[in-house]
């Protein structure tokens, strides 16, 4: 049948006979917001359409120009990115959350289609969908969770993780902090040299790095979006963190003493766009923040950065892809020699840098005998 459609004009082919309910769904219409008419009569939504049928479908919502249109096929969108004053349908968003993402690997060379990828999982937005994504392009996506003791919080986590793996019979390898190296990050707040999410960042790379090396991938995958990303930059520049600046990268290389290559293949997409790829794709994940995150200091430079978006939107972007692209590569490209020779830990075997006299004891081992002897004091 020929649907005629407004905003804009325009007419689509629908098969029929359909109900007006089905005719409606093809075309991603919210049946609410319209009048179907055939024949100069009102159809309601039971209401079969013959496949020789002309039907108008008359939008009934008066101010503005209607809801926004997708970019790519006209149907109602879903979101819309105003950055890139773009909107998309549900299957056009997934294309553009790919595209993205297919932008970022061949930009900075991210991974090829040979290499064994390990993705860090949460259970949050980001890290599932980066998984999701990588998979459904073909990539051999393998995924990490570390257990971090954290209650209830850590508990719905790792069973949303591991039901996501399931669901994609994809290899998940499972880390309990607290079984594995005696400690959880509650136990962390008695720490005076660090924050609790100090020990959990350090407690993740560590863990994260370990695995890739001892299972042979060839990179380490992290959920990091455009959101975190401007952020710590923001954090960075704002106190001029010169070494932080220099290291402030969405593709390390692998080095020679150890350490697998690590990249953030979701660097181009925001906060919101994971969301909704998420919901579109039917991934539950984690909605509630971490209870330890009060003290997060990079939330209020999200917030900082969210204002200058909502009255000037492609500022966060602008900021991060200019760092990346031409400020980092100018005046940083080789400050990473300063970071001093690394060395295997006298405890852990693993690479740490060192500086003076002595065995050298990376800064995990460190934290973690202090974790450790407070846990059985
Ligand atoms: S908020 Fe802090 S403790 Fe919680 S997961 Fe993030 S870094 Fe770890
Ligand atoms: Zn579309
Ligand atoms: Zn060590």
């Amino acid at each position: 049948m020929k649907v005629k459609l407004r905003n804009p004009d325009r007419v689509e082919e629908v098969a029929g006979p359909a109900t007006v309910a089905r005719v409606l769904e093809t075309l991603g219409i919210n049946p609410e917001t319209v009048l179907v008419i055939c024949d100069g009569e009102l159809k309601t939504k039971d209401a079969v359409l013959a496949d020789d049928a002309e039907v108008e479908v008359r939008p009934v919502i008066s101010g503005g120009a209607g809801p926004a249109r997708c970019h790519a096929c006209t149907r109602s969108a879903v979101i819309e990115i105003p950055r890139n004053r773009a909107a998309y349908c549900a299957e056009h968003f997934v294309d553009h959350v790919r595209g993205q993402v297919r932008e970022a690997i061949d930009r900075h060379r991210m991974m090829s289609y040979d290499d064994r990828i390990l993705v860090a999982v949460s259970g949050g937005k980001d890290s599932l969908a980066l998984w999701d994504v990588l998979l459904d392009m073909g990539y051999r996506a393998d995924g990490l969770y570390l257990g971090l003791g954290i209650g209830g919080y850590s508990d719905r986590s790792g069973t949303i993780v591991r039901e996501f793996a399931e669901r994609r019979g994809a290899t998940l390898h499972s880390v309990d902090l607290a079984e594995e190296y005696g400690f959880d990050i509650p136990q962390a707040s008695s720490l005076r040299t660090r924050s609790s999410c100090g020990v959990c960042g350090l407690s993740k790379r560590y863990v994260f790095n370990r695995i890739a090396v001892e299972h042979g991938y060839d990179v380490m995958a992290t959920g990091h979006n455009l959101d975190d990303e401007a952020a710590t930059l923001l954090g960075n520049v704002l106190r001029w963190q010169t070494p932080f600046l220099a290291r402030q990268s969405v593709a390390l290389p692998a080095t020679e003493d150890g350490m697998a290559r690590k990249v953030k293949p979701l660097y181009r997409l925001g906060e919101r766009e994971m969301a909704a790829y998420c919901v579109i794709k039917g991934i539950d994940y984690v909605v509630e923040e971490c209870p330890m995150v009060g003290g997060n200091t990079v939330l209020r430079y999200k917030g900082a950065l969210n204002e200058l978006e909502r009255h000037s939107p492609g500022t966060k972007a602008a900021f991060l892809f200019g760092f990346l692209d031409r400020v980092q590569p100018a005046h940083f490209g080789e400050a990473d020699a300063e970071a001093g020779e690394l060395v295997a830990c006298s405890e852990c075997g693993m690479p740490t840098s060192h500086h003076g006299d002595g065995p050298a004891v990376c800064a995990f081992c460190r934290t973690r005998s202090r974790l450790v002897k407070v846990a059985t004091a």
